[in-house]
């Protein structure tokens, strides 16, 4: 039977070992990490990460300020916003929580960002950079999935690694920091030929796709690693990710839930670069 990969308790000592961390830096420095998360309207799913961030930032000691803006809240206000936000002393990182209102252009938002303050590393300077692998900030999401896979002693390099998904916020980014790790990435995507082919043949498995029960256990090599990123929201109100758990856990090694896999990580790695960011000043 696979060992189960818990984010759940694998998120909490990272956020406890960040607030000694943290508790420190304050000592030392005088400074309070501060963290300022924006939100545009009153999607559920989106007010609740917001609450879970703010909370995050309270655990670890941050100081965190939360924007609510209304739904028809203008492209310019929020620009002005951001740009505000980009010279207060008190904020080193800023996250904008998304999906936004359709009337806003998310790319000229996240431009706006000040590519030191971009927690989120959705910048295209820190997209950038994690190409070149100097990066500062990870993606929150890709880079809690790469702190499971070393706390679990997974090994990456020489490994073939299948990535699900070619989002600019998950596959991607996951992708090229697999390659990073020395794996061999393959890279599937809705026009992928074969893909349960190539998923038999990966030690490592990255499902980020948005299709519950996608992962099937035939498409899961004896002893792989998998990794499920997927949050699907079933019609009986529950969730689930993109692999058929009860199926994958039989063959695999090591295998991610859903719920209490990879979605506790992505916030203790937004904790980690609004502390990384707040060194920065320093520096
Ligand atoms: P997205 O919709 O932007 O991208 C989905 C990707 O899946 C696309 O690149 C597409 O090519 C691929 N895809 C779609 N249908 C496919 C098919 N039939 N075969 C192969 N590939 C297919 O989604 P995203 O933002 O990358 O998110 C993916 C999933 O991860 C979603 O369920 C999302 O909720 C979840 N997610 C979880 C976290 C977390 O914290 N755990 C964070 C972000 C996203």
């Amino acid at each position: 039977m696979a060992i189960i990969i818990d984010g759940k308790k694998t998120s909490a000592d990272i956020k406890e070992e960040l607030r000694v961390e943290t508790e420190a830096f304050i000592k030392e420095t005088g400074v309070t990490p501060g963290l300022a998360v924006v939100i545009v309207g009153s999607d559920p799913a989106s007010q609740v990460y917001v609450r879970n961030k703010c909370l995050a930032c309270e655990k670890v000691g941050f100081y965190s300020e939360k924007y609510e803006m209304p739904e028809d809240t203008t492209e310019d206000a929020l620009v002005e916003l951001i740009e505000k936000l980009n010279t207060d002393d008190k904020i080193h990182g800023i996250l904008v929580q998304l999906p936004l209102p359709r009337h806003i252009d998310v790319e000229k938002v996240l431009l706006t960002i000040k590519p030191s303050k971009d927690v989120d590393a959705f910048h295209p300077y820190n997209t950038g950079k994690i190409m070149q692998g100097k990066y500062d900030f990870l993606p929150c999401t890709p880079a809690g999935v790469m702190e499971l896979l070393k706390r679990y002693n997974v090994e990456i390099k020489g490994k073939d690694c299948v990535v699900i998904g070619r989002s600019d916020i998950v596959g991607k980014p996951m992708a090229m920091l697999l390659l990073q790790a020395d794996g061999t990435v393959t890279i599937c995507h809705s026009r992928t030929k074969d893909l349960a082919e190539k998923c038999k043949n990966a030690d490592i498995i990255v499902a980020a796709v948005g299709r519950a029960n996608f992962v099937s256990g035939d498409m899961v090599k004896e002893g792989a690693v998998v990794i499920d990123v997927g949050i699907n929201r079933l019609e009986n109100g529950s969730l689930c990710g993109d692999v058929n758990y009860a199926e994958a856990a039989e063959k695999a090694s090591a295998i991610t839930p859903v719920p209490g896999g990879v979605g506790p990580m992505t916030i203790a790695m937004l904790m980690k670069n609004t502390l990384t960011a707040a060194k920065k000043t320093i520096k």
